[in-house]
């Protein structure tokens, strides 16, 4: 049986405490890619918007740092009990907007449990001493930074309004989210979540709209000293830019990626089709970290790609609110044609198609389904092998040696995440060791993470790392005190 929609949709802004609707009164459709009717019509925070949600946070500051950890704990933790009560809701938000399958669906736990952990972590944010110097006793001080902005995509919003929302809160920061014109609604949810909780006005303030104007106003803003943005590497660009050329605000950009799965010919090779072609299929392909490059080697490629395709293609289409659908539409219709854009490259150039390449129509015209696909023997300069696709399509290469696939796997702007399979841990060590990748995975892939081991990407996949006892460092700052003291 399908998910309840909510009776209720929130569609406005929250600024300083309040739902409010935005200045100029402009909303925009949220249509669902499924039906493709307009789920909600949604207030756009225009560039006066924005400005207030940052005055609000700027004003709500200097209290909201000066509480002790266990009184802002207290209030982390209640939003982490109603985030986990509110899991069923968020994820029909999140199926209603972007089409994600319920059935797939872990975020609100997930959430919850970071949300967790920010309530305790925020007696980690303290400096150290130092007697190192002769007459003096020194002190480092980590400091709230104050008002941190956000500005986050649409594949897994709720999760990632915990990374960024739970930790700046600990720290003793105020907050302005922006969440993604694609999927507006279960940051509303949140927002009403953190209302709920009691939280002081102007601590979090959630904005909904395009790129510009609340972005690009959040971006350049003078009184917002952190800017952590996750989206494409395009945009992350623009969000350093814009960074660099107002207030030289911190930085943080967690964005795309390319990553490799590398199949050893020692490797359990069914459970590596088994997981990989999961992380392929997780929403429908649009993971930042879903293992788009595979490469196996040449004894067992045949047996792999047969329980690879098996697996990837083993999918139940259809509305993302029924818990039997395991493979949603893309995210909406521009997401859609940018995908078949791919596809449609990919079956010109030199690789061949394997399985899949076609949209899915269903009755009715409901969709923008695309079929799971495999190109095999892709030339690894092409376009569609070197740029981020981020949908369900997936690359399958031959390789004979390590270094041969060492060489092709950190071939790319892109490291993110990188899989490796082998029984041989002589060799995984060396992989670990030489590919360029913020995570390797041995012998397991994406989305398999862990909560307190650093997440985020080498070369063009991003800037700094999130997780427990990272992401705090990101939202203070270190002070040096000199204290001289006279000898008797
Ligand atoms: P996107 O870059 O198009 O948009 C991301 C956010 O930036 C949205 O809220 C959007 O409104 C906003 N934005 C757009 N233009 C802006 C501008 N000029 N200034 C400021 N903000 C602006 O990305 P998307 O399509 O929403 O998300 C998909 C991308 O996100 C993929 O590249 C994916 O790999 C990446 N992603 C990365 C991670 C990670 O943790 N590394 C996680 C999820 C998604």
């Amino acid at each position: 049986m399908a998910s309840q929609v909510p009776a209720y949709i929130e569609n406005r802004l929250f600024i300083n405490g309040e739902f409010v609707k935005s200045s100029s009164g402009k909303t925009f459709d949220l249509k669902s890619p499924y039906s493709h009717d307009v789920v909600a019509q949604i207030y756009e925070a225009t560039e006066d918007d924005t400005n207030k949600a940052v005055a609000a946070a700027k004003a709500a500051f200097p209290a909201w740092r000066d509480l002790e950890p266990s009184e802002r704990g207290a209030y982390i933790g209640k939003l982490g009990a109603l985030v986990a009560a509110a899991h069923g809701e968020l994820a029909t938000l999140d199926a209603l907007s972007m089409g994600r399958p319920v059935s797939s669906y872990f975020d609100g736990y997930f959430a919850a449990s970071v949300f967790n952990h920010y309530a305790e972590a925020g007696y980690a944010a303290k400096g150290e001493t130092s007697l190192n110097a002769k007459g003096f006793m020194n002190l480092v001080l980590r400091q709230p930074i104050g008002v941190v902005g956000a500005i986050i995509p649409w594949n897994v919003p709720v999760i990632l309004f915990a990374h960024k929302v739970g930790p700046a809160l600990a720290a003793g920061c105020t907050i302005v989210l922006k969440s993604s014109e694609k999927a507006p609604l279960s940051s509303l949810k949140l927002a009403s979540l953190v209302k709920e909780a009691g939280f002081p006005p102007g601590v979090v303030n959630v904005i909904s709209g395009y790129g510009a104007p609340a972005g690009t106003t959040l971006s350049s803003h003078m009184d917002v000293r952190v800017i952590n943005f996750t989206g494409s590497g395009a945009t992350g660009r623009l969000v350093q830019i814009a960074a660099a050329k107002s207030n030289l605000k911190k930085v943080v950009l967690e964005l795309g990626g390319k990553s490799p799965a590398i199949i050893f010919s020692d490797a359990d090779v069914e459970q590596a089709a088994i997981e990989t072609a999961a992380s392929m299929r997780l929403l429908s392909g649009q993971a930042c970290i879903a293992n788009s490059r595979i490469y196996v080697q040449d004894s067992v490629v045949d047996k792999f790609k047969t329980a690879f395709t098996q697996h990837f293609s083993a999918t139940h289409i259809g509305d993302p609110l029924d818990p039997a659908t395991n493979h949603g539409p893309q995210a909406d219709e521009i997401q859609f044609k940018r995908v078949m854009e791919y596809v449609k490259a990919g079956k010109q150039g030199l690789g061949g198609l394997s399985a899949g390449g076609n949209e899915v129509k269903m009755a009715g015209g409901n969709g923008f389904f695309i079929e799971p696909t495999i190109f095999t023997d892709v030339p690894e300069d092409a376009k569609t092998h070197k740029e981020e696709i981020f949908g369900p399509v997936v690359h399958i290469n031959v390789f004979t040696t390590e270094a041969e696939v060492i060489a092709k796997a950190n071939d790319s702007e892109y490291g993110l995440y990188a899989s490796v399979f082998t029984q041989d841990v002589g060799r995984a060590m060396r992989m670990a060791k030489a590919l360029e990748s913020g995570t390797v995975g041995i012998n397991c892939t994406s989305p398999t993470i862990s909560h307190d081991m650093p997440f985020g990407g080498y070369k063009a996949s991003g800037l700094g790392r999130e997780g427990f006892g990272w992401s705090l460092d990101h939202y203070l700052e270190t002070k040096s005190v000199l204290i001289r003291v006279k000898e008797e």
